[in-house]
């Protein structure tokens, strides 16, 4: 039994290909985790590197609270179940599942009660004498899973382990191999390309492609809330139709305009996580559905569709459509045309027939047509407000309160602009107040829905905050964009100063014998790191560590303003941007340029700042990636 932790792992392969990035996940003992996506995608890089099958690249990988990333794979107390099975077929089925313990050199009589319990909970007591040829594909698997339970691990890997079988046997073993991992009370990851095994499977999915983790979910939530257009895609069958439409608000109904001119009406209520500039009909929007959320009727409202093909299926069929009313000749153009159709009954339905579509209007998804991003994010990422200048104040959500000098200079001499704020920029305070309308609780947060005249402003609050109230608050100014007619004329302070830097080794005397010393060197400030840090970057980049440059991030709480007696980085401050509620300094220094938090009575114009080298974290600035 065993929880895992994956932090920033990364795989970089001896030919530069980068199979796997920044992949992180906490596994709880127990779960059953599924790594599912296409082919390629790094699902058995990362399985094999959680085996110490492949080296981790970067990024720490724990079992238990164990770091394991160099310890061997007979060490981890990891069992690995194959595809191929790789059993030996030499070995009857007893040997073959007590070779493991035999190398391990357990005395006969434990092995022989562990393979026998392994054998009952597997059902193959009979086969015990059979030699591997002798077995059907679905009893070789189990010998395979014996062989893997008998070791008694904490984790069982299994890379595709059903992949060989044919379909009605692989949905037996399904059923099987979850009731294993039930009875077991073990942590199981599993790797499919398969959707349906990750669903009927996994207690979470994480869902991979081209080497990155799209979104790591409970089956349900990836299939009510997929993050993005491939996710919607890979998870359900048949495939989610998805449309290129635009959007339109009018009152309190939302307006899906398709390309050939056809429209469905959703609620506003629906959908009020979409954020306005979506609205207005001229951006171009993903609209996803479905087949099991579309209404079909004969006449009436909705997406007109010809039926071009009926699959009939027993208990519920399969309609397929194509827009509009003429058959015509099928194009690979009119893809974005076609329209699938779950239902149960199709009885009066034929090839020919021309039908509307209804989609249900809460089961809707739509996306970003260019980052294919959700638009209903359970967060909405952020709010935008119409603010008008009046001298040294600005009138926003219909309160007027100070505008900030940092806004005053990047607007120009503008006298509108906007206020680009993510929910968790609002925080309780006195300059504006809303009505709750609405509070949703999204995994530990609770998002409120501030009524802000025929729209919403979305907060995160505290528990004291209830539906109905007048809720108090301020924004955190430093963490706003501000737009002016739409274009970005400042942008928000992220919360981490980055500086350039290279790393260097010194071998010190102590005592009687010479020790190694890790530096971060930012200019002539040379910040020692620990021996573990120094090793991890060595054992990356090897001897040319010394060599490159990385890009040393601190958060910008964690730099100090310090006097000369202690090691520091001097710079100039350049200039001052006043935020109103927080001040910063600009501070060149080592000819970089970048932002330290100061008390609002600050006027020197030089300064000396450090850090610890625990806060810092090291990137490498050859490929995108964590160090440490
Ligand atoms: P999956 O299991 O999702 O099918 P893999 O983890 O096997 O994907 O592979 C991920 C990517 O890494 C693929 O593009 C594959 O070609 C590449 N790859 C796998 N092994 C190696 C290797 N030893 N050297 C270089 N590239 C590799």
């Amino acid at each position: 039994m065993a929880n895992l932790k994956l932090s920033h792992i990364y795989k970089v392969y001896e030919n530069g290909h980068k199979a796997v990035n920044d992949f992180s996940i906490d596994i709880a003992d127990r779960e059953f985790i599924v790594f599912v996506g296409p082919s390629g995608c790094g699902k058995s890089t990362t399985l094999r590197m959680i085996a110490g099958l492949e080296t981790i690249t970067a990024g720490d990988l724990l079992i238990g609270d164990t770091l394991v990333n160099d310890m061997e794979p007979k060490d981890r107390d990891i069992a690995m179940v194959f595809q191929s099975y790789a059993l030996y077929p030499h070995m009857t089925v007893y040997e073959n599942m007590a070779f493991g313990l035999r190398n391990r050199k357990m005395p006969e009589k434990e092995i022989k009660e562990r393979v026998m319990k392994a054998a009952k909970i597997l059902d193959i007591e009979d086969y015990l004498d059979r030699k591997p040829k002798a077995m059907s594909g679905g009893q070789r698997q189990r010998v395979a899973l014996g062989r893997a339970l008998v070791r008694d691990p904490k984790v069982f890997l299994l890379d595709e382990p059903l992949s060989n079988l044919d379909a009605k046997l692989r949905a037996a073993m399904r059923t099987e191999i979850t009731a294993l991992h039930k009875s077991l009370n073990t942590t199981f990851i599993y790797v499919t390309h398969d959707q349906v095994e990750a669903m009927t499977m996994g207690t979470r999915i994480v869902v991979m492609k081209l080497g990155y983790v799209q979104q790591i979910d409970t089956p349900m939530n990836l299939y009510n809330e997929p993050y993005n257009k491939f996710v919607a895609g890979f998870i359900g069958t048949p495939q989610m139709n998805f449309f290129d439409t635009t959007l339109k608000r009018e009152g309190d109904k939302v307006i899906v305009i398709f390309q050939n001119g056809d429209k469905v009406a959703v609620p506003y209520e629906d959908v009020s996580k979409i954020h306005n500039r979506y609205l207005g009909g001229d951006v171009k929007v993903t609209f996803g559905i479905r087949p099991e959320h579309i209404s079909v009727s004969k006449e009436g409202k909705g997406l007109k569709f010809i039926v071009t093909n009926v699959e009939r299926l027993g208990s519920d069929s399969i309609i397929y459509g194509k827009l509009g009313d003429h058959l015509g000749e099928f194009t690979m153009k009119d893809e974005g045309n076609m329209i699938v159709v779950k239902m149960n009954d199709s009885s009066n339905i034929e090839v020919g027939d021309v039908l509307y579509a209804e989609p249900n209007p809460s089961k809707v998804h739509f996306f970003d047509a260019e980052t294919e991003i959700t638009l209903m994010s359970k967060i909405p990422p952020f709010n935008t407000i119409e603010a008008a200048v009046s001298g040294d104040s600005m009138t926003a959500l219909g309160k007027k309160v100070a505008l900030p000098a940092a806004f005053k200079a990047a607007i120009g001499g503008a006298d509108r602009f906007e206020l680009v704020v993510p929910p968790r920029a609002i925080v309780p305070g006195n300059d504006f107040e809303l009505k709750v309308a609405r509070i949703e609780k999204v995994d530990n947060d609770r998002l409120a829905y501030l009524r802000n005249g025929d729209s919403y402003v979305f907060a995160l609050v505290g528990e004291s905050v209830r539906e109905g109230d007048t809720y108090q608050f301020a924004f955190e100014n430093e963490k706003l964009n501000v737009t002016v007619g739409g274009e970005e004329v400042l942008k928000a302070i992220d919360d981490e100063v980055s500086l350039l830097g290279t790393f260097s080794k010194k071998e010190l005397k102590e005592g009687h014998d010479r020790v190694l010393h890790f530096f971060y060197d930012i200019g002539e400030y040379s910040l020692e790191t620990s021996p573990e840090q120094g090793y991890k970057i060595n054992s990356i980049d090897g001897d040319n560590c010394y060599k490159y440059t990385y890009r040393y991030a601190v958060n910008r709480n964690a730099v100090r303003i310090v006097g000369d007696d202690e090691p520091g980085l001097n710079g100039r401050v350049v200039a001052f941007c006043d935020y109103g509620n927080i001040r910063f300094a600009k501070v060149e220094a080592d000819g970089q340029e970048f932002l330290i938090t100061v008390d609002p009575k600050f006027a020197a114009d030089k300064v000396r700042v450090a850090f610890n080298s625990e806060d810092v974290s090291v990137y490498s600035t050859r490929i995108d990636m964590k160090i440490c």
